[in-house]
């Protein structure tokens, strides 16, 4: 599913958080959205999510308009920094909760569930934790549960929040395999949001920087560092060894 962002603005109280925003999300790639701290990037993710409206703009998802969605029918997974797992639930109730919720008519049954949930857990390479609660876990496997989850209703879209920005960089280097792999075996459209450089060059497909709300640069990784489109970007860019 290919998303377009069409000319989104928002501003909270007189401050303008993103200033005519358009993007097009190609489907089944990942797409990094970097930028410096404060430049909108979280908040465009939350609008296309619809737990945000805009002042102004509309979301299309394949070209259909979504802006008036509820997020629940939007059918987007998400992963946020801090893993966000039920505590007092198992990993595998865990995973399988957004099909637990699902409205009857939609719900798998639960053998089938239950499939879903076992072919998860071998694709994050955790079967034997299944029984385990949050609390057992390490950061990195808990972010890993978090992708599992996020993907167990099988959504075409799936937003990543600074997804593992809590953890250290060896855990994170492992966690971006994972997401390669889950990205492989399940074709989502991805949008990650990062502010570390070397994670949106090596994982992404395209590149999109963000400064002060806007969009500066929409690029392949390789591209962006070729030919930065401003002296923003170059500077931005710079900073990476
Ligand atoms: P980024 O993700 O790039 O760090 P954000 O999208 O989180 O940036 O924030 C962009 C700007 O909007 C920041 O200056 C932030 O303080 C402001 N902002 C974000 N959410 C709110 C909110 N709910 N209320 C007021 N200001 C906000």
């Amino acid at each position: 599913m290919s998303i377009t962002i069409q000319n989104i603005n928002k501003t909270f109280g007189k401050f303008q958080a993103l200033n005519d925003v358009s993007l097009k999300i190609p489907e089944g790639k990942l797409t990094a959205l970097l930028g410096p701290s404060g430049s909108g990037k979280t908040t465009l993710l939350r609008i296309i999510a619809g737990l945000e409206s805009s002042d102004a703009g509309k979301i299309l998802f394949s070209g259909e308009d979504v802006s008036h969605l509820h997020v629940r029918d939007r059918n987007i997974g998400f992963v946020f920094q801090h893993y966000a797992l039920f505590r007092h639930l198992t990993v595998a109730q865990n995973i399988a909760f957004g099909l637990e919720s699902l409205p009857r008519k939609e719900r798998p049954s639960k053998q089938e569930i239950a499939q879903r949930v076992e072919k998860l857990l071998e694709m994050i390479q955790l079967p034997q934790l299944a029984d385990r609660f949050p609390s057992q876990l390490s950061g990195g496997q808990k972010q890993r549960v978090a992708l599992a989850r996020a993907l167990a209703t099988q959504p075409r879209i799936l937003l990543l929040d600074e997804p593992f920005g809590a953890l250290d960089a060896k855990v994170r280097k492992d966690l971006r395999r994972w997401l390669r792999a889950l990205h492989d075996e399940y074709h989502f459209t991805s949008i990650f949001v990062t502010h570390d450089q070397e994670e949106a060059l090596e994982l992404s497909d395209q590149v999109v920087v963000m400064s002060q709300g806007k969009v500066e640069q929409v690029d392949s990784p390789a591209q962006l560092y070729a030919r930065p489109d401003s002296r923003f970007v170059f500077d931005f860019l710079g900073h990476v060894n």
